[in-house]
């Protein structure tokens, strides 16, 4: 089947977004194709007969994806590094990744006329203080240079402002999404031993199935919106929909504004959840939590983000869109998967 304007090129399909999303669009019976270096997250997605998996390097091989890019209808670019210690431990490499490649996607599309649905970032509004960050309104507020967590929420405003002008001045359709903190099952390897190198959900469930302690930064008193991903890919499905073009040219912030917790409030939910699994409640009896000073865990060149709350105006009025998942509710999905090995794609 290859149905005029339904043909989903996915960069980055093996990620955590880009996993769902693949299975989303083919379960709503779109043809896509995805392309990663690895495929592991994409067993389901594989019975498919309308996925095709592609495994290149795009860094090495991007005429390949320009051919792809040249069959497609819309290009999803999900390829990214998108992991806050990554932005102070190899910031060029991010800036490769996540610039170079990106930059070279885009411009592809506005080649060939494509329709590109681009992945922004709540990291692009920094340090803001607004009670909650609007899309057009709100100030970008990033911190000096030698704060090198900053890299990537300055490359995604380069980006934004790339397509932003190509859209304005070159005709390139666009829609811009913003993830809010989205979290689910697959979100990082749960098993994998590296401090530091995961979000701060999995970060904590490894630190406790391991006996390690749990490290507040600064004390867990920044707070984040938890988005569960099944929401996020429910936005996701209706900005590829496009129904009338409402998508065209809108910049849309993805998140949970009513599922907002410190860092250790989170500690606290994930304990008590581990404590309803009974081979892992002694786990959570004994789980220990530590203080330490952000510069010395992440080292000089982290700065924070106090607060960090999307307006979902946009998605709601033009979408339709609102979240339903409560962080408890999505914490079960991620320990009954990690835990139970319960299958969560069977969830979306
Ligand atoms: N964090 C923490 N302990 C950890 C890992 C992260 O206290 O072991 C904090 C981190 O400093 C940040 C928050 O948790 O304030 C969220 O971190 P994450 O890496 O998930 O992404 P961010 O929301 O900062 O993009």
């Amino acid at each position: 089947m290859n149905v005029s304007g339904r043909r989903i090129l996915i960069l980055g399909a093996n990620g955590f977004i880009g996993s769902s999303l693949t299975l989303g669009l083919l379960r709503k019976n779109y043809d896509v194709v995805g392309v990663d270096l690895s495929d592991f997250n994409l067993n389901e997605s594989k019975k498919f007969a309308n996925f095709l998996f592609r495994k290149i390097d795009v860094l090495q091989n991007f005429d390949e994806v320009e051919s792809l890019i040249k069959e497609c209808d819309i290009v999803v670019a999900l390829v990214a590094i998108a992991v806050p210690s990554m932005y102070v431990k190899n910031p060029i490499a991010v800036y490769n990744l996540d610039y170079e490649h990106n930059v070279q996607v885009i411009k592809t599309c506005v080649q060939y006329g494509k329709r590109i649905v681009f992945p922004s970032t709540s990291e692009v509004y920094g340090m803001c203080s607004d009670k909650a960050f609007d899309e057009r309104l709100s100030q970008l507020v990033l911190g000096s240079i030698e704060k090198e967590r900053w890299i990537y929420s300055c490359i995604k405003q380069m980006l934004d402002r790339l397509i932003w002008a190509y859209g304005k001045h070159e005709g390139l359709q666009f829609t811009i999404f913003r993830p809010f903190n989205f979290i689910g099952p697959k979100l990082d390897n749960i098993k994998a031993q590296q401090e530091g190198a995961s979000r701060v959900i999995t970060q904590f469930a490894h630190n406790i199935l391991n006996s390690k302690p749990i490290k507040l930064v600064d004390g867990g008193f920044q707070k984040r919106c938890f988005t569960f991903i099944d929401d996020g890919i429910d936005c996701l499905l209706k900005i590829i929909e496009n129904k009338n073009g409402c998508a065209d040219g809108q910049i849309f912030n993805i998140g949970n504004p009513t599922e907002e917790y410190s860092i250790k409030e989170l500690a606290d939910i994930l304990i008590s959840a581990f404590k309803e699994y009974p081979e892992y409640t002694h786990l959570a009896e004994n789980a220990e939590i530590v203080s330490m000073a952000g510069s010395e865990y992440y080292g000089k060149a982290y700065e924070d983000v106090g607060r960090r709350v999307p307006s979902i105006a946009n998605a709601k009025s033009i979408l339709g869109w609102s979240p339903k998942t409560d962080i408890r509710t999505a914490v079960k999905y991620i320990l009954d998967y990690h835990l139970l090995g319960k299958d969560y794609e069977a969830c979306i």
